[in-house]
């Protein structure tokens, strides 16, 4: 049987391509490269076109015995959904319900999704427990949770299961510094400063430092790539084994601040990377930081690879052997 990974040439979707290769899975990848990269897919069945393309879908899911779906192909920038938040409605809201339908269609019944922080929006208490409030700030997170009650409605409606994993900041790159980030254009803090320190930006922008937090800059969790990836190998084995549906969050439950990413990246650089203050970004909370305990005790995950400056150090490894990322 096969594992179908929708967006799986993107940064988390072609780590988790690569971790379902190294346990012996079969791996069939959906990705219609408009921010996926052909160089990103280390092996398994490439196929590329859109989830919204029923037609394209029927053949993936006719060709291949596919068992379970780890879902990541949406849009997931927070600025850009506040711009333009009817481009994620549909790529991420419709696409899903197109693919939902597919799976339906052809009787598959397991579903795990990428899903985000962003969901909670604002929160209560740090850290942030799955059972806390879900009130999106932004357009992006306010997507990811419809999509997150559709699987809801599609399990009681037709027994299809699903897990969501709610990641915070994903950060890093792969240990065999084959497969990295590389967005066009880039809008996240850990490689913006790194292309700083490679001489291709003149500083950082810090978006705010009047937040209420101990140095004005938004708190967030940054968790490793490659310890996502192996959450979602964890998921597709529980509903294989029969479990019911879950929300989990992956986070290393630890916050740095914008201040000190930069400071460490310094450190692991030895460039000095300037920084300049800058007013807020639409929709950011202030403080984003994971209780990831029901995770490690329901699904067996333990993050391998939770020191920032080591998941820092693996980012730079990446971009510097890649400036220009996959297109060089
Ligand atoms: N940020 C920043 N300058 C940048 C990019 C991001 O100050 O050039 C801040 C952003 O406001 C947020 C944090 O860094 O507080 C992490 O942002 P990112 O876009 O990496 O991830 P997000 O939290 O939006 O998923």
């Amino acid at each position: 049987m096969a594992v179908l990974v929708t967006g799986g040439a993107g940064y988390i979707g072609s780590h988790t391509v690569a971790e379902l290769l190294a346990k012996g899975e079969e791996v069939v990848i959906v990705d219609n490269l408009q921010q996926g990269h052909r160089e990103a897919v280390l092996g398994g069945k490439l196929y590329v076109g859109d989830i919204r393309d029923d037609a394209f879908m029927d053949t993936v899911f006719q060709e291949n015995e596919i068992d379970a779906v780890i879902h990541f192909a949406a849009n997931s920038l927070v600025g850009e959904s506040m711009t333009n938040p009817g481009k994620y409605y549909d790529n991420n809201v419709y696409g899903t319900l197109r693919l939902l339908e597919t799976m339906n269609r052809h009787g598959v019944k397991r579903i795990v999704f990428s899903s985000t922080a962003a969901t909670y929006g604002e929160p209560e208490s740090i850290p942030i427990v799955e059972t806390d409030r879900t009130l999106p700030t932004n357009a992006y997170g306010e997507t990811k949770l419809a999509m997150e009650s559709m699987m809801k409605w599609f399990d009681r409606a037709y027994g299809m299961k699903y897990v969501s994993l709610r990641y915070f900041n994903a950060a890093g790159a792969h240990a065999s510094g084959q497969i990295g980030e590389d967005h066009d254009p880039e809008t996240h803090l850990i490689p913006i400063i790194l292309q700083v320190a490679l001489g291709k930006r003149p500083h950082i922008s810090v978006f705010g430092d009047d937040y209420s937090t101990p140095d004005g800059t938004c708190i967030r969790d940054y968790i490793h790539v490659s310890d996502l990836a192996d959450a979602h190998i964890l998921a597709v084995e529980k509903l294989r084994s029969g479990s019911e549906s879950g929300i989990y969050n992956l986070g290393n439950g630890q916050g740095f601040s914008v201040k000190e990413v930069i400071e460490l990246a310094r450190q692991v650089t030895g460039h000095s990377i300037p920084a300049v203050m800058e007013a807020r970004r639409a929709g950011d909370p202030a403080i984003l930081v994971a209780s990831s305990e029901r995770t490690k005790a329901e699904l067996g995950w333990q993050p391998q690879r939770n020191s920032l400056k080591s998941i820092i150090a693996s980012a730079w490894s990446w971009h510097q052997s890649r400036p220009n990322g996959y297109d060089e």
